[in-house]
């Protein structure tokens, strides 16, 4: 039962939201590989996603999370420090550390997980956290878990970082790397010289950055030449990696200290399994083609912000995340309904997102994103201009009754493209929740120091070390992944028995994961291998009349990526003395 004086204080909330077109609303959304969603009947070119470099659809990701989830199950039960924690937790540290060049790395539940738990483990009662005015709704959720006095500086201002060090006490300073919204970035190399005059911790959040920037991917860190001097960066799998996860990367020592005070690592269940296999799988295909991408993802985005320039818009940041400042959020509204209308998706920020005030529609470029994409972008973005300007007034009264679709898109100069319907109900901007979680107004945080925590929660366990590889920036990435060691990808298959047996006793899951299935019956396998070829040969998924349903079901195996999936893994299965490169190769072919 809700009591009448909350329901008054909903109803009074969501009318402000209303006024003030600030509400928002989840849509269903069907997902199409790596650039394009379906809403309704209607495929869109994604450009609201933080999937960088393309990764979220990979099938590889897809299929090492399936084939992990066949052998190992799905739930792990319990915390790592109870009995979630299994070899691929501990691999998936090794290689995360291994990549971004750290001693060690420790996995969260995700992003927003990471930030609460780092900086809340750092820094207690007594202690002072200075945070960018800009960071990240996590980050600033962390200050306050952490019960530090937290000092607000103005953003990307280190005048004002610097006087507010000043003074004594044990100091943490933490900062996104590329800013989510605007895309401008933090300068590293002077704050890190402050925290160095200042006996300050750094911690960088670089969420954003992981991945796509930096020779080889280590982000802004590596770009600015300051690896060595953060202490902590916080980042996830989340975005450029096309996965799901958060972590943080340090030394052992600060690993440890996590591990035994972190409290959203502690008190929460261990990630999947399978997703710690998805998330490894996806810091291979970086290791191998990580070079290839950001070369792609550079050249996408040098030609986003040049057609931009040439068309007189005003981007802000220098990255894949462009900014286009708007007057107001109707006015950021009114350009994502138009780009929308002409089949791409971008997305309008409004406070509580960013500072009132600072409205801009946000896009995220892709390495996968093909150029003409880009083109037809700016193209739309024009278009939205010359209407709010009042300039296409003839076109916005002769509409035709029919939205675009990318087909007829496709075959249209960007100057002559289709006339578009007025918005209708269903297509009412209704906006997905992405980076709405912004504390409203981060300068309220200013010097706040909230009550002491209580103490006493802490517990101490022995942790359990990674298997990260030698430290330090310049160290290369061991070879985790040669195709010829079982050691290096524990997913795919069987294992020598000695091999088999320790990880048995490592790890309870395991050992469960580890009971050979009995022998079927032959009549058995043939009606599997059946089902299985069905599945491979069916149609594409229906898409509901209504457009309203999108998503398949969860047994929708029609569907012909999870077919592909499904019969790629049972394939496998049928096949065990296949090599896992053969194996891999056939199974994307079945998915091209
Ligand atoms: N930090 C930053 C700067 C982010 O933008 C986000 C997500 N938008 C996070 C952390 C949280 O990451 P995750 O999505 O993995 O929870």
């Amino acid at each position: 039962m809700v009591p009448e004086a909350w329901k008054q204080f909903f109803k009074q909330q969501r009318q402000e939201r209303e006024a003030q077109k600030l509400g928002r609303k989840l849509r269903s959304l069907r997902h199409m590989g790596s650039t394009r969603v379906q809403i309704g009947s209607h495929e869109l070119i994604n450009f609201s996603s933080n999937d960088y470099l393309g990764l979220a659809g990979d099938l590889r990701v897809a299929e090492a999370a399936a084939s992990a989830a066949g052998r190992f199950g799905w739930g792990t039960g319990a915390s790592r420090l109870v009995t979630g924690s299994s070899t691929l937790h501990n691999k998936l540290e090794g290689e995360t550390a291994a990549f971004r060049g750290t001693e060690a790395a420790l996995v969260f539940g995700s992003g927003y997980q990471a930030n609460l738990g780092v900086i809340s483990a750092l820094a207690g009662p007594g202690d002072i956290v200075l945070s960018d005015a800009l960071n990240h709704s996590s980050i600033v959720a962390g200050c306050k878990l952490s019960g530090a006095t937290v000092r607000v500086f103005k953003h990307l201002d280190y005048d004002d970082l610097e006087r507010k060090l000043a003074g004594n006490g044990r100091k943490l300073v933490v900062t996104d790397s590329l800013f989510s919204i605007q895309g401008d970035v933090a300068e590293l190399p002077r704050i890190a010289k402050m925290c160095e005059r200042h006996g300050a911790l750094l911690v960088v959040d670089d969420a954003h950055a992981n991945a796509c920037i930096g020779k080889r991917g280590r982000g802004l860190p590596e770009e600015q030449n300051t690896l060595a001097q953060v202490a902590v960066v916080v980042a996830t799998y989340s975005k450029a990696l096309g996965s799901y996860g958060g972590f943080a990367a340090c030394s052992d020592e600060i690993r440890e200290h996590l591990i035994n005070h972190s409290r959203p690592f502690i008190y929460t269940t261990a990630m999947p399994i399978a997703l710690a296999a998805a998330n490894l799988e996806a810091l291979k295909i970086l290791r191998r083609e990580g070079d290839a991408l950001r070369q792609q993802l550079a050249a996408r985005v040098k030609l986003l912000r040049s057609r931009l320039e040439a068309s007189e818009f005003k981007a802000t940041g220098k990255y894949h995340i462009v900014g286009i400042p708007m007057a107001s959020p109707e006015k950021a509204l009114f350009y994502a309904e138009q780009i929308e209308q002409q089949g791409l998706l971008c997305y309008p920020m409004r406070w509580p997102s960013v500072p009132r005030g600072q409205d801009a529609l946000r896009i995220s470029v892709s390495a996968a994103h093909t150029e003409e994409e880009v083109s037809r972008l700016v193209a739309a973005l024009k278009l939205a201009r010359d209407r709010a300007a009042g300039k296409d007034t003839a076109n916005l009264t002769q509409r035709s009754a029919r939205r675009p679709t990318h087909q007829a898109l496709d075959t249209a100069a960007p100057e002559a493209q289709p006339e578009f319907d007025e918005p209708d109900a269903e297509l009412e901007p209704q906006m997905s929740a992405i980076d709405s979680s912004r504390l409203p107004n981060p300068g309220d945080l200013a010097d706040f120091s909230p009550e002491p925590a209580t103490s006493g929660d802490t517990i101490i366990m022995q942790p359990s070390s990674p298997n990260a590889p030698a430290a330090g920036d310049d160290a290369d990435w061991p070879d985790f992944d040669d195709d010829e060691s079982d050691e290096a990808l524990p997913l795919d298959e069987p294992k020598p028995e000695a091999a088999e047996a320790k990880e048995a006793q490592a790890t309870p899951e395991a050992a469960k994961a580890e009971t050979p299935e009995p022998e079927k019956p032959e009549e058995t396998k043939a009606k599997e291998a059946s089902a299985a070829d069905t599945i491979l040969n069916a149609d594409d998924a229906p898409v509901s009349e209504s457009g309203k349903t999108l998503a398949p079901e969860p047994d929708e195996f029609a569907d012909p990526v999870i077919a592909n999936i499904e019969g790629g893994t049972r394939q496998r299965k049928r096949n065990k003395t296949r090599t896992r490169h053969k194996s891999r190769t056939r199974t994307i072919r079945k998915g091209d």
